[in-house]
């Protein structure tokens, strides 16, 4: 292998045909996401020899995964944007730059703060790339869309990096932070994606999974808190917000969906802050 010099904790695997995809997998972006260490961990451990492109793999965030916390002095997965946050992590995104580049598909996964499902999410729009891709990863709920782009444009995550180079930037969120139930079966997945895009031998594995029956949501509004914006009522994560509803209000301002909506991620009251995101808007894909 004639590679340049690798960030520490990042290793690189080599088909014998250099020609071939990017893969990036990443598990502790955020250094305290055990469940999604052990699904990176469980696919390096049961990944078949490639036989082309190049595999990167690895600790996103080193330092803060040593001490078993989200992040040294900022949230690595919020530096990546234009200009790169002082501290450890934006030096540590520095680094990791160059390789998210070539990444033809990147999976970067994740674990939740609260109790949650599995999800995967994709910030771009290619649907139908994304849908082949993740035939294998048994994830019901896929949100894919501009809504998970962040307030500013800007392409401050991983994933939005990774779209903005051309590239399949995605999020794998594996469930609540060491919760191990939907480790294996996720492992399982992304085992075979990497397998299918670097040419491994894909008959020796587990062959008893069946496509999923996938939920896609495509995150269409990224709502932003205008002056005394207030919920109409406390709406739960992925609760229906049928066409026509006022959601919320603000100062000579009602917010209305203008579709069948679900939302995503409601800020609670004591966090809502004027001028940020306080929800996402998605619409459920027929597929
Ligand atoms: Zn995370």
């Amino acid at each position: 292998m004639n590679l340049p010099k690798l960030p520490e904790k990042i290793s690189c695997r080599e088909g014998k045909h250099v020609e071939g995809p990017t893969v990036v997998l990443l598990k502790q972006t955020h250094g305290d996401e055990a469940g999604g260490a052990k699904v990176v961990d469980l696919v390096m451990s049961r990944l078949k020899p490639i036989t082309r492109g190049r595999l990167y793999y690895g600790e996103g965030n080193p330092r803060a995964s040593e001490k078993n916390i989200r992040f040294i002095d900022s949230d690595l997965n919020r530096s990546y944007g234009k200009s790169q946050p002082r501290g450890y992590e934006g030096q540590r995104a520095a680094e990791l730059k160059p390789i998210l580049r070539s990444a033809y598909v990147l999976l970067d996964v994740h674990s939740f703060r609260k109790p949650a499902p599995p999800i995967i999410c994709y910030p771009g729009n290619d649907f139908l790339r994304l849908e082949k891709l993740t035939t294998p990863l048994l994830i019901e709920t896929v949100i894919y869309g501009p809504g998970l782009w962040p307030l500013n444009g800007d392409h401050l995550y991983t994933d939005t990096f990774v779209c903005a180079q051309g590239g399949i930037g995605l999020t794998i969120e594996s469930g609540y932070l060491d919760d191990m139930s939907a480790v294996d079966s996720i492992a399982k997945g992304i085992q075979r994606i990497v397998e299918n895009l670097l040419g491994a031998r894909v008959h020796t594995v587990d062959e008893t999974l069946d496509p999923a029956v996938k939920k896609y949501f495509h995150a269409y509004e990224n709502v932003i808190a205008a002056k005394k914006f207030a919920f109409t009522k406390e709406w739960a994560n992925f609760e229906s917000v049928p066409d026509g509803t006022v959601y919320a209000t603000a100062e000579g301002k009602t917010y209305r969906t203008d579709r069948d909506a679900v939302i995503l991620f409601p800020k609670a009251k004591d966090s809502i802050v004027e001028g940020n995101e306080v929800c996402i808007l998605l619409e459920k894909k027929m597929v």
